[in-house]
């Protein structure tokens, strides 16, 4: 069983990882934002509400990332675990995924925290080129990043495990399963 949350600052490579991880550990990867981008694609009510958020930066509410959340940890295929890719980004999400999980009496194992010098992170996103990469854009999400989810690396203290983001994507992807080995 595994059931660990991705946390980082927009670049740090959390979405790549979480494809390696996922594809290495056999449970699915669950991307709030690419949830969203999906909703805004398909021009869903919840995509219409959701845009506006996205193109500044700032957090989509909790109410509806919450609710989407907790509809996509109900399909069958999380049972074997997830890997969650920026959810939860604030502590007050943190607490609703601890309550869901508690429902189905369980827990996270492990929370892996992706760390990388601020200049790295800004030259990635440049050379990512996503709609919502522009330059103020990416200054908004790194400031929404300090302010409301850094505080979740201490909420997490004790299941946290810190990984160095930096290097080649195997690489990475091979710190973050010995890390993840040490806690089982
Ligand atoms: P990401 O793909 O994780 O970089 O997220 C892109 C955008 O989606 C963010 O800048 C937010 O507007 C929104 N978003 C993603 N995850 C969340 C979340 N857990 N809570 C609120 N907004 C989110």
């Amino acid at each position: 069983m595994t059931r660990v949350v991705l946390v980082g600052p927009p670049g740090a490579g959390k979405g790549t990882q979480a494809v390696a991880l996922s594809e290495r550990l056999g449970v699915p990867h669950i991307s709030t934002g690419e949830l969203f981008r999906a909703h805004v694609s398909e021009q869903t009510p919840l995509g219409q509400e959701a845009k506006r958020y996205l193109n500044s930066g700032d957090l989509v509410p909790d109410s509806v990332t919450n609710e989407m959340v907790r509809e996509r940890l109900a399909e069958e295929d999380t049972e074997a675990g997830f890997l969650l890719d920026g959810f939860p980004r604030n502590t007050k999400q943190a607490d609703v995924l601890g309550q869901l999980l508690a429902e189905q009496d369980s827990g996270l194992d492990a929370v892996i925290e992706l760390q990388v010098p601020e200049d790295v992170l800004v030259e990635r996103l440049l050379a990512r080129g996503r709609d919502d990469d522009t330059e103020e854009v990416i200054r908004r999400r790194q400031q929404v990043y300090r302010s409301e989810t850094a505080p979740l690396l201490e909420y997490y203290a004790d299941i946290l495990l810190a990984v160095n983001g930096v290097g080649d994507i195997d690489e990475i992807s091979s710190r973050v399963l010995d890390a993840l080995k040490t806690r089982s």
